[in-house]
């Protein structure tokens, strides 16, 4: 297990930010941290790397407790902090070379370089970092996070503010990063998970709302819609009296019937067409997007 959080508490003043979330993060694992804006992802990932201390509970890095072994568990830690803050000022080579100090990591020179061949930084690595795009500045965040060779990645919102061809690249780093790493990154935005991860965590106000594989998650909402389509006219208060149906919406070229309990509506309204005399030409349960999954877990 590389990362295991069990029943934290993060308070500011009398506000709980993170209310008895517990989590775990296998390794070699991209897990998603998936939020809306103030759900707790940054507070729960500034605990992970030792940051702030949390106010109940437990984490623990590699099997090591974050709140005792603080020093230790660092160096198994990379993280790329919200907005990504680096010194502008510094080269690209000699930023890394002083990140890597702090680190005390050896043959640091070829750990530099390695590095920025590594993230793609070779035809910007002599310019200041104030003269790089966003882009760029975050593949300098993502160098600096793994220039120690750390076995765990933190990655906070990594790709908010890219333009879309950004975006893809540094979602493409961090897929081929996380091949050999565990990594936990937070966003809120559905398809970058859908893109990276091979497991979700969803945070709402403090609390885990879900905690599944992507496309499980997705299933779950699947079996609740059916799509149906019939031949004639079908009138929608005949089609709420289909026991186990809810609501009921008529949409281009059929209907929609949702699910009153989560169950699979398909055999209900196939009676239902046979008893009625009434042919079903189309009976498919409806793929509810994650986004919509997401939605419906944090309103
Ligand atoms: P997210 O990363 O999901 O956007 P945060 O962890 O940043 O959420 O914030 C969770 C809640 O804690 C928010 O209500 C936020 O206002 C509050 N919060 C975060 N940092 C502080 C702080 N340093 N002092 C007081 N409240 C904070």
């Amino acid at each position: 297990m590389s990362i295991e959080v069990k029943n934290l508490f993060k308070y500011y003043g009398s506000q709980a930010a993170v209310k008895d979330i517990s989590f775990k993060v296998n390794s070699g694992e991209i897990v998603g941290f998936l939020g809306p804006n103030g759900a707790g992802k940054s507070t729960t990932m500034k605990v992970i790397t030792g940051f702030i201390s949390a106010s109940g509970g437990e984490v623990k890095v590699c099997g090591l407790p974050v709140s005792s072994d603080s020093l230790a568990t660092r160096k198994l830690i990379g993280y790329l902090p919200e907005n990504n803050p680096l010194y502008l000022d510094m080269y690209v080579k000699e930023y890394l070379t002083f990140v890597g100090k702090i680190y005390k990591v050896e043959n640091l020179k070829e750990r530099v370089a390695e590095m920025i061949k590594k993230v793609g930084l070779e035809v910007e690595q002599n310019k200041k970092i104030g003269q790089l795009s966003k882009g760029y500045r975050q593949r300098v965040g993502l160098a600096q996070a793994i220039i120690h060779d750390p076995d765990v990645l933190i990655l906070d919102e990594p790709t908010s503010g890219l333009d879309p061809n950004q975006l893809v690249e540094i979602r493409e780093l961090i897929k081929s990063i996380g091949r050999e790493k565990t990594v936990m990154l937070s966003t809120h935005i559905m398809q970058e998970v859908e893109a990276i991860c091979d497991r979700i965590v969803i945070i709402n106000k403090g609390e885990i709302v879900a905690d599944d594989k992507a496309a499980d998650l997705q299933l779950v909402g699947s079996k609740l819609t059916v799509y149906a389509e019939f031949e004639g006219t079908v009138s929608k208060s005949l089609l709420k009296k289909i026991p186990g149906v809810g609501k009921v919406e008529q949409v281009k070229g059929g209907w929609l019937l949702e699910s009153k309990e989560n169950i699979d509506l398909r055999k209900a309204v196939a009676k239902f067409a046979q008893e009625n005399d009434i042919l079903a030409i189309t009976l498919r349960t409806e793929e509810k997007s994650l986004e919509e999954v997401f939605k419906n877990l944090t309103k």
